[in-house]
């Protein structure tokens, strides 16, 4: 696990110099087969050396590593059991989580949300590094590529960690366009015919090169 230890502390970097967390909040895990590579409890994303994230099963069995894993922990693993996601990221970034203080859910105000699996809804709230606070997320993600966390924050999952990365910078974007919105009027939402043909143009060959460059994997529906 040692690329994926390093990994998490080149994003937990990324994710810090963007002001997506403060203090000691937020954190990042890699899944190799059946083994988790996650943050460290209680240390700032941007101060992390690949020696103190912690590796464990996907049990949650602790396998290697001195510190103590996230408090977060149960909710990645829950991620993990549910799709085939490679990482996850989970933030406290500011647009976010004041759209998780207002809403139920994320509407379509840009057709980039469909890269997330389309609107995204509000976990429900619940205390932090709980059981329960795992099951709101993983019901909130129930098809999609990304939560908010009802005054909490927000949470991604990709293929990799770039993917989950991406989608976290792509979600606060979101949230933060919808946020300025508000402020001068009432966003337009996207229908969802207007939706599914942006879903058919993507799926047609004569996408161009920028559209190429948006590759997502499709979200796994919990069963
Ligand atoms: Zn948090």
């Amino acid at each position: 696990m040692a690329e994926a230890r390093r990994e998490i502390c080149a994003y937990g970097r990324r994710i810090a110099g963007l002001g997506m967390v403060v203090g000691a909040s937020g954190n990042l895990s890699v899944r190799e087969g059946e083994l988790v590579a996650v943050t460290p409890s209680g240390f700032p994303l941007d101060r992390i050396e690949p020696e103190d994230c912690p590796v464990i099963d996907l049990t949650g069995r602790w396998v290697d590593g001195d510190v103590e894993p996230s408090s977060e922990t149960p909710m990645h693993l829950g991620i993990y059991a549910d799709t085939g996601a490679g990482a996850v990221v989970h933030t406290h970034s500011a647009h976010g989580t004041a759209v998780a203080l207002t809403m139920t859910e994320l509407p379509p105000i840009h057709y980039d949300i469909l890269l997330l699996g389309g609107p995204v809804r509000v976990a429900e709230y619940a205390t932090y590094g709980t059981a329960e606070l795992a099951e709101n997320v993983r019901t909130a993600l129930a098809g999609r590529r990304a939560a908010l966390i009802a005054n909490h924050g927000g949470v991604t999952f990709g293929a990799d960690l770039a993917a989950a990365f991406e989608a976290a910078r792509l979600l606060e974007w979101l949230c933060e366009v919808y946020v300025r919105a508000r402020a001068i009027g009432e966003p337009r939402v996207l229908s969802e015919a207007e939706l599914a043909a942006v879903t058919r143009r993507r799926a047609t060959p004569t996408r161009t090169a920028q559209d190429m460059t948006h590759s997502p994997i499709e979200p796994k529906s919990i069963t």
